[in-house]
Order: C-alpha cells, then structure tokens, then sequence
C-alpha cells in the first residue's frame, strides 16, 4: 500500500520530517499537492503569492522528476480529492505537517475525518517552526504576548532539532496517465497573471525553489550577515536577508535557517535569530488569536473612526502619495513584490496614522502584492504598526516619515531608484519636494503636481487628527 505525503506550505524536499517518515515507511511515496480554497474557509491566495507558486510546485516537480517521481496538483476541495486518490491508489497512510492557522486546521479536520473512513492512517509532524505554538508558555500556562517574554523563554528551551538531510532516495507510487474525471488537476498556468502581465519585475528578481533559497541562505550568512544588525535597516543596501518568500513557501525550514547560524557569535547573528523569532511569535499569536487578520487584538480599538477614502488609498497602493520615502515603498512593493521592512512600517504607519484608514485595508493590499504574504507575520505587523494589540506599542507613537528619511536613506539612494522622477534632488532634498524653492524644483527637473504628486496629507496635521481620533476612543469608551 502507498503512502500520501500532502504538500502545502513546505515545498521542499530537505528538512521535512512527514516526507523523511514516510519514505521511512518503506512505502512507496505519492507527492501530492491540492489548492482547495474553500474547505474550512482559508483565505485565498493573493496575485503575488499565486505567481509565487506557479514557480514553487513547477521547481518541487522537477526536483521529484530527478528522482523518478512527480508531483501531483489537484484543485478543488481537498477532503474529496484526497479520499477519491486514496481510493484511487489504496493508499494506506497520509503524511504531513501540522498547520497552526484556524482555518487551515478546520480544512485538516475535514480531511482527516474523510480519510478515517477510509481507514487511512494520519501521521502528522511538525515542521514549519522551530517550536510548536503550545510548546512556549508563561508560567501560568497562557500564551505571551510581548515578543521578549516570549523570546527569552523559547531560547531558553535549548536549541531547536538539527535539520534533516535531504532524501538521497525515493520510492516512488507509479501513478495512472489517466485520472478519473472526478480528479481536477490544478491548472498552474492558470496562477500566473494574464494580461496585462504585472509580474515581470517578479521574474526579474526572483526564483522559487529549494535550490534557490539554499543558495540565498548560504549567501547572506557568507556575506550580509556580519554586518546585519546595522545593514538591516540601511534602506539602499540588501542588508537582510531576503529569505521571506522562501519561508512562507517552506522552500527552507526555519531549522535549516537556524541551524546555518547557530554557531555564529555576536550582535549580527543574534538579532538575525531574532527575527526568526518574531516569525514564531506571529504564528503563535495567530494560533491563539484566530481572528488576527481581521479583529483588533485591543476591542478598544473597535470603535475608532478610520476615515474612507477611495483617492487616498488608491494614490497610497501606486506610490502617489507625493511623500516620497512612502511611494518609493509602495513601487517597490508592486514591483518586485517585496518591501523593505523598514519601508513597510514606514507606508504602514503613514496610511494607518496620517491617512487614518483602517489597518485591514492595508494589510489586504500587502496580502495581494507581497510574494512573502503570510497570514500570520503579515497580521502581526500591521496589528503591531497600528498600535491596536500587539506588544505594548501604543497608537500615539508615530513614525515621522522625514526623521525615518535622515536615519535610514540619508543619501535618498532609495528614494531615488524607486521614485526617478526625482532622481536629480539632493540627499537633503529628496524627503520633501514640497518644502523646496520653484528655482530647486526647476533645476531638478520638478513640477509638484505634474512630474510627481503635491502630497495628499500635511504631515503635522495628520499626526494630530490621529491622535485626536484616539483620544475619541478613551471618551465614548
Ligand atoms: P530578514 O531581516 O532577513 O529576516 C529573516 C526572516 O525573519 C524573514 O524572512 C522573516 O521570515 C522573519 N522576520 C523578519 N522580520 C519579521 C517581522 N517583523 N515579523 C515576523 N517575521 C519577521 N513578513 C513576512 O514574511 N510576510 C508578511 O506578509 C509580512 N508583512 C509585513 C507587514 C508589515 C506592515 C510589516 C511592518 C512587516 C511585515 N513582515 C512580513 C515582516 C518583515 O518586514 C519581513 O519578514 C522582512 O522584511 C522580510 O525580509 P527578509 O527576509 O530580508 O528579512
């Protein structure tokens, strides 16, 4: 009897522990992966993520195919497809990953319920974090909520497994050419933009898989570590790592990312693991907040009157803001599907604060465009960037987007490259076009208004209609 092994957000072949069981079975193995959106209510994918995967199953396909196999993609509802290609193949047992959102453990159950039916076993591993939600906890046994607290325990627990190694064999089950027309193969192609095709920038800078996301991690620990606790936050330099896509997609576990870095001393390395950290946090604070992506972690928060405003979301999520260290984000975003973190609390924080619209709008648009869009780290961050839940920081705390400008684009090389028109500004003029001589402007090749955008919100005055917004909130409380 063959063994399934259900592929979802672990598109690798190293470092799976459910594969690793399985192929330890000494059954032959099916690699199957099925986009059902509908079971259990998981949110559909955004267009980014779609283009994200068209590469990720076609790279995990190929990998299979070296090694005498395949991948099978299904669509539609994965209880049936499941129960019909156990049925198909007699198969005997199912192998895959916990999931820790709500909604995905819903469509779990659904699944796993079908399959008992069928008598078909359930083997379940962990394998997307470095620890299990349940394994961190206070004292008292409730979940942190502060990502220190939080940290500091986690570490505490000792190092995380090492990772496995890729399987040098597999065997394979030798599945049908010809599929029951009950079966819907997913149509992959069908993942991919059509026209007008958005997605060249993506392309251009990235490449799904395993293989590439290896050779990222060996790069950036050979190169941009050493210098990552400054190089982070330089918004020119490639100071980080760029791993996200490949985590959300589970090309690489954060076992072989932690393992890769474990033995390095020092700063760098240590807020480097950091930030592996807050990916676990996020996921934990999603698996005990369910609604995260959608409710205000403070209700305080519930009755806050964010403004709507179709012109000024519409000029935020094209890079019109006419503020320049926020459109250069937000091109860059659309572009190349990825932001800089610090351009992403910068464009955050001025649509949530200055623009007073609702943090959900934006965590919707970063859902579609980021090719990392993560239920859970993308929630955690706009919830932690509009100040309604986590953490301790608190609404009234606002980034100012000129302060952000001196400290992390000093030179506006950033700027520059993702907003040209204003190429020709200095470094000290770059941040506020608004503020400069028509004789600057002109010589710069500038007409706010025509060449680029007169800004859609005063900086001050936005500050303050979102602090009295808030203090709205205390007095009908
Ligand atoms: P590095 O600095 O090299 O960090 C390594 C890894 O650590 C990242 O790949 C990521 O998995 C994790 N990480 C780093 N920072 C954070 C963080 N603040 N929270 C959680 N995990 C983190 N990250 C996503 O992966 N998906 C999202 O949808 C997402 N949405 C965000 C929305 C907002 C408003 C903000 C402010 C941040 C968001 N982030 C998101 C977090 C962060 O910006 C990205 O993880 C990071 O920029 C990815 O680049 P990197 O891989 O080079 O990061």
């Amino acid at each position: 009897k063959p063994v399934i092994v259900w592929f979802r957000d672990d598109l690798r072949l190293a470092d799976h522990p459910a594969l690793h069981d399985a192929i330890d079975s000494g059954r032959p193995v099916i690699a199957v992966y099925v986009l059902d959106e509908e079971t259990g209510g998981v949110r559909p994918l955004g267009g980014a993520a779609r283009w994200w995967l068209h590469g990720a199953l076609a790279a995990l396909r190929a990998q299979l195919n070296d090694m005498g196999g395949t991948l099978l993609t299904f669509a539609g509802p994965a209880p049936e497809t499941l129960d019909r290609l156990a049925d198909i193949s007699g198969a005997g047992a199912l192998y895959c990953h916990y999931r820790y959102q709500k909604e995905a453990r819903d469509q779990d159950s659904a699944v796993f319920d079908r399959l008992a039916g069928r008598r078909v076993e359930i083997v379940q591993r962990h394998g997307t974090l470095l620890r299990a939600p349940d394994a961190v906890r206070t004292k008292t046994g409730t979940p942190y909520r502060v990502f220190g607290a939080y940290w500091k325990a986690a570490v505490k627990l000792g190092p995380p497994p090492r990772p496995l190694a890729a399987p040098g064999r597999i065997r394979f089950w030798s599945s049908p050419t010809h599929w029951p027309k009950t079966m819907r193969p997913l149509d992959e192609d069908a993942l991919l933009p059509r026209k007008p095709n958005w997605a060249g920038g993506l392309e251009a800078d990235w490449t799904p898989g395993e293989a590439a996301g290896r050779e990222i991690l060996r790069d950036f620990v050979t190169h941009a570590l050493a210098h990552y606790d400054t190089g982070r936050n330089e918004m020119a330099a490639e100071g980080s790592s760029r791993l996200s896509p490949y985590l959300r997609f589970g090309h690489v576990s954060p076992r072989q990312v932690w393992d890769a870095v474990s033995h390095i001393k020092g700063t760098d390395a240590e807020v480097f693991r950091g930030e592996i950290g807050w990916r676990e946090f996020a996921w934990n604070t999603l698996y005990h907040a369910p609604d995260l992506p959608h409710r205000n972690l403070k209700p305080r928060f519930d009755i806050m009157r964010w403004r709507r405003d179709e012109g000024d979301v519409r000029a935020w999520q094209q890079g019109r803001t006419g503020i320049p260290i926020v459109d250069a984000g937000m091109r860059q975003l659309w572009e190349t599907g990825w932001m800089h973190n610090r351009a992403r609390m910068i464009t955050a924080s001025l649509l949530v604060k200055h623009l007073l619209i609702d943090w959900r709008v934006g965590e919707a648009w970063f859902w579609d465009t980021l090719v990392d869009a993560d239920p859970a780290n993308n929630a955690v961050n706009w919830q932690w960037v509009a100040g309604t839940g986590i953490e301790a920081t608190p609404f009234f705390r606002v980034f100012s987007p000129l302060r952000q400008c001196e400290r992390f684009d000093p030179d506006g090389d950033y700027m520059r490259r993702w907003v040209p028109e204003l190429a020709k500004l200095t470094g000290k003029e770059i941040p506020a076009p608004w503020t400069l001589s028509q004789q600057s402007l002109r010589q710069a090749g500038v007409t706010l208004g025509k060449t680029y955008p007169e800004p859609i919100v005063d900086l001050d005055g936005g500050r303050q209609r979102a602090l009295d917004a808030l203090k709205a909130t205390a007095r009908t409380r």
